[in-house]
């Protein structure tokens, strides 16, 4: 299908990652640092219109194919929320306490407290692609007031997995890796790349 793209990410270990899982495709992904691609406005409102504005633009700027993802975590009872905006829930600067802090607050006295984290994929094979191959993984929980656990980042700590007795941050990388929103997303983004 193609033998080069770029990742819309400057984040090394999503880098990592991915060229781990393309490598048995015989797909070479590089950075979009090689190419100087300027930052991407992300001013969508789901996480797939952000992923694919992200994809478009590094796909525009370096001439190659793009892959992108974008991900956080919703609350039923907030309506979705933190949504997008996973990363700076609780504002600047950027931080997972007190992110985890603000979701503690706003759910205190809500009786539900179903969440799910989701993943948005997509590739794109040139910027004005009419037809983008578009993945989500979707993976639930309960939220724990409780922060439990010291592996994974973001909301791991208070992200209950019932199936498990544990939460998200309990799982070792492996066990995460093989269930999470990233996990079923990329699985579904390979199926479509072979059916393609
Ligand atoms: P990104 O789009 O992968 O950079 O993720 C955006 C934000 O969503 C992160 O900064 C985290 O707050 C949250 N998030 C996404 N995936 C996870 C996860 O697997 N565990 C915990 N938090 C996550």
């Amino acid at each position: 299908m193609f033998q080069r793209i770029v990742l819309a990410s400057n984040n090394a270990g999503k880098l990592r990652e991915f060229s781990r899982l393309f490598a048995a495709r015989h797909i070479e992904v590089l950075p979009q640092s090689e190419f100087a691609v300027p930052d991407c406005p992300e001013p969508h409102c789901t996480f797939v219109e952000n992923a694919l504005a992200k994809a478009r633009h590094a796909s525009r700027h370096s001439g190659l194919p793009a892959l992108a993802d974008d991900s956080g975590i919703c609350i039923k009872a907030l309506g979705g929320a933190p949504g997008v905006l996973s990363a700076r829930f609780a504002g600047e600067p950027k931080s997972d306490a007190a992110n985890n802090a603000k979701v503690c607050t706003e759910l205190a006295g809500r009786n539900d407290k179903s969440c799910y984290y989701v993943c948005a994929l997509v590739l794109v094979r040139h910027p004005e692609d009419p037809q983008p191959i578009i993945a989500e993984g979707i993976w639930h929980g309960q939220w724990q007031n409780e922060a439990r656990g010291g592996n994974g980042f973001g909301y791991d700590p208070h992200f209950f997995l019932p199936e498990y007795g544990l939460t998200a941050a309990e799982l070792t990388a492996e066990q995460k890796n093989a269930v999470s929103h990233r996990a079923l997303a990329y699985a579904e983004l390979l199926r479509k790349i072979q059916a393609a």
